[in-house]
């Protein structure tokens, strides 16, 4: 439970899958969402950059006494050099849905081998006076050979977790919590921010 001392946390990212899943995992937090329409350009190559753009872009907006996390993840899929990597919400292009996403993919890797790839997440929190914590997770997995579930988002139905033979968007939150890489990136940052 929060209290009215707890550490206060704006997240900035415009994606309301992700704050489903970063809400619940920052419990200990007083947690609050980007204004409407944020959606910073991300010009960076590495997530850890991309997270700091979107931290840095609300730093300025919010109290000092918050500190503004930043989530940028992506799909690295080992038989493709990674890709789509940091590029992995404008893998199919520019205005890509989740499903032209997943169509590419399996498109890419229509008889190749090796399917094995993992998600990757990067976390960045910035407090007012310049301190900026970083937390990383990822989950390991294979990308099956069709779409599977109604969950989650981006590649879920496509991803298999090791050691499951449901994909992502066939789990519970709270399963793809306990597994994933945002689930395992929150749990470091928490635990940096002190929360109990
Ligand atoms: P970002 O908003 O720039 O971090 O882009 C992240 C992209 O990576 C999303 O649009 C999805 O395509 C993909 N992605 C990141 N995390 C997940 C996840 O938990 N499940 C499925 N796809 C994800």
């Amino acid at each position: 439970m929060s209290g009215p001392g707890a550490v206060r946390i704006v997240l900035a990212t415009g994606n309301p899958h992700k704050v489903e899943e970063l809400e619940p995992l920052l419990a200990g937090a007083r947690v609050s969402g980007a204004p409407e329409g944020f959606d910073p350009e991300e010009t960076g190559v590495t997530l850890l950059q991309n997270a700091w753009i979107k931290a840095a872009a609300l730093r300025d907006d919010v109290d000092d006494d918050a500190v503004v996390l930043a989530d940028d993840s992506g799909l690295v899929v080992h038989a493709l050099g990674g890709r789509p990597g940091v590029f992995s919400a404008r893998y199919a292009g520019p205005d890509a849905t989740f499903a032209d996403n997943c169509r590419r993919l399996l498109e890419e890797l229509e008889g190749v081998e090796d399917r094995s790839a993992a998600f990757v997440c990067v976390l960045v929190g910035l407090a007012a006076d310049g301190r900026m914590y970083v937390a990383s997770g990822s989950c390991s997995g294979t990308i099956a050979p069709a779409m599977r579930g109604l969950g989650g988002f981006g590649y879920d139905p496509l991803f298999l977790p090791e050691g499951d033979d449901r994909s992502m968007a066939q789990m519970t939150r709270d399963e793809k919590a306990a597994i994933s890489h945002r689930g395992r990136a929150t749990r470091r940052m928490a635990s940096l921010l002190g929360l109990g």
